[in-house]
């Protein structure tokens, strides 16, 4: 059989604000003005055209780029030069390649590649090099991670107005990271559990933004010593085996006539030819940004950053008594980070428990919130979202037996635990006998309903239990 060669391209956007300036990401349908630009292919600097760029020039002319005012500045629009590069991007940046085992760069230097399809105002992108060689280890070995590349995301397609392609500037400059592997053999499957290991080692850190459009794949694909094919735009990892099965089958029938190309996924999985790969000619030294360099202190910061392996992440919160399930849920959510502070912090409640809290407790303490606002009419704007820094609140009251389990959701729907305040001892047993006597006569398992019920979110079960076993004989 003949042997098919893979590299991986991840792209991953970070989370802070972005690149070259102080401004954020916002959602990319919020627009209130727009502005028309015009895009040429110009010679760089050794004065070359590069191919890609030039066959982009033939096609689309006249771009419109709509934006919010208030929410991005000179710089994104090209009328101002770019800012020093953000350095919280930059170290975070260092620390994903520490986790990847790479060599950071003490001194990073920008470059411009041109890309002119009308995705970045200034015509070319903002990228440099700031990491080598490291690896990942994988279910069939190690996988070498050639490079890590910082770089400004592009502009947003958000469709096409009287044959202008239209572009949102809400993720321009976005800082993302490039994180290229080395070409290997491998199957389909294989290939989807390296992109899957990678992204996971990315959230992990909590540095990158979460979510659909977030992270994209491209696949690099050659058959034998066939020409390669770059696959761009995979943002749905579940697709990547048929559309690597689907491009192998692809490149099998050209054969000789196959060319060298970039190729974009559409939603069927099958691809459409996009550009040629660039060339060299490409890129050039961006003379308006200073060398970055990071200063010994923060070399040394990045040195001691470790993150955990996500498998070993997983025993380990098994051997803390969470199912499998628990564990890959909470590895893969948002709250990992307050789970793992809050399991350090509270010593006296079962980390499986404090797990189901932020798993399933706050989900369904959201879901209830969000009926009641449907419920009441009320608009989506105004719907409450559950914040971490009350859950920890809610997970001390119970590791200082406040409250009971049971009641968490609750005091999480309704914001406070009035109502919910423990009772024991003596004001529990009062409690009991006055609704014991109440229910005089009734039997057995109706008088334990009806002690649940009343009990259930106030005490624990067992000391209800104990007063009436104490007591039912007597009344
Ligand atoms: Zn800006």
């Amino acid at each position: 059989m003949e042997k098919i060669n893979f590299g991986l391209e991840i792209h991953q956007q970070l989370n802070t604000h972005k690149l070259f300036c102080n401004c954020d990401f916002y959602s990319g349908q919020e627009t209130d003005f727009s502005i028309l630009r015009q895009m040429r292919a110009s010679a760089g600097e050794g004065g070359a055209v590069d191919i890609a760029a030039l066959e982009e020039t033939k096609t689309k002319k006249f771009i419109k780029y709509i934006a919010k005012k208030d929410k991005i500045c000179l710089v994104e629009l090209d009328d101002e030069p770019p800012h020093l590069p953000n350095r919280e991007a930059m170290i975070y940046s260092a620390k994903i390649a520490k986790a990847f085992g790479m060599k950071v760069r003490k001194n990073v230097i920008f470059m411009r590649k041109i890309i002119i399809d009308g995705s970045n105002v200034s015509g070319f992108q903002r990228t440099a090099l700031l990491a080598t060689n490291g690896k990942i280890e994988v279910s069939f070995g190690n996988v070498g991670i050639s490079n890590l590349f910082i770089e400004e995301d592009a502009a947003q397609i958000i469709g096409k107005d009287n044959g202008k392609r239209v572009f949102s500037l809400s993720r321009l400059g976005v800082p993302l990271i490039e994180i290229t592997t080395e070409m290997f053999s491998a199957t389909p499957s294989q290939i989807k559990g390296v992109a899957e290991k990678i992204g996971s080692v990315l959230r992990m850190s909590g540095f990158v933004r979460r979510g659909l459009g977030t992270i994209r794949q491209d696949i690099n694909i050659s058959v034998g010593d066939g020409k390669r094919v770059e696959i761009k735009g995979a943002q749905d990892l579940s697709q990547i085996e048929k559309i690597i099965g689907v491009e192998i089958a692809r490149q099998k029938v050209l054969r000789n006539n196959l060319k060298s190309e970039v190729r974009q996924v559409i939603p069927d999985s099958t691809t459409r030819a996009l550009r040629p790969i660039s060339t060299r000619s490409r890129m050039y030294p961006e003379t308006d940004i200073p060398i970055f360099t990071f200063s010994n202190e923060e070399l040394a910061d990045i040195q001691q950053y470790f993150l955990e392996d996500p498998e070993t992440k997983h025993n380990r919160f098994k051997l803390l008594g969470l199912s499998d399930d628990l564990a890959s849920q909470i590895i893969k959510s948002k709250d990992l980070f307050d789970f793992e502070d809050a399991i350090a912090r509270f010593k006296n409640i079962e980390p499986k428990k404090i797990a189901e809290v932020f798993v399933n407790a706050k989900r369904d303490a959201q879901r209830k919130i969000e009926k009641d606002v449907i419920s009441n009419n009320i608009s989506c704007e105004k719907r409450q979202q559950i914040d971490n820094k009350y859950v920890l609140d809610v997970l001390e009251l119970l590791d200082k037996k406040k409250i009971v389990f049971p009641a968490i959701v609750e005091i999480l729907v309704k914001g406070n635990h009035q109502k919910f305040e423990k009772i024991t001892g003596e004001n529990l047993e009062k409690e009991v006998k006055k609704i014991m006597e109440k229910s005089k006569g009734k039997d057995e398992t109706i008088m334990i309903k009806i002690l649940m019920g009343e009990f259930r979110l106030r005490a624990d079960f067992k000391d209800v239990l104990n007063i009436y076993n104490k007591f039912h004989q007597k009344i």
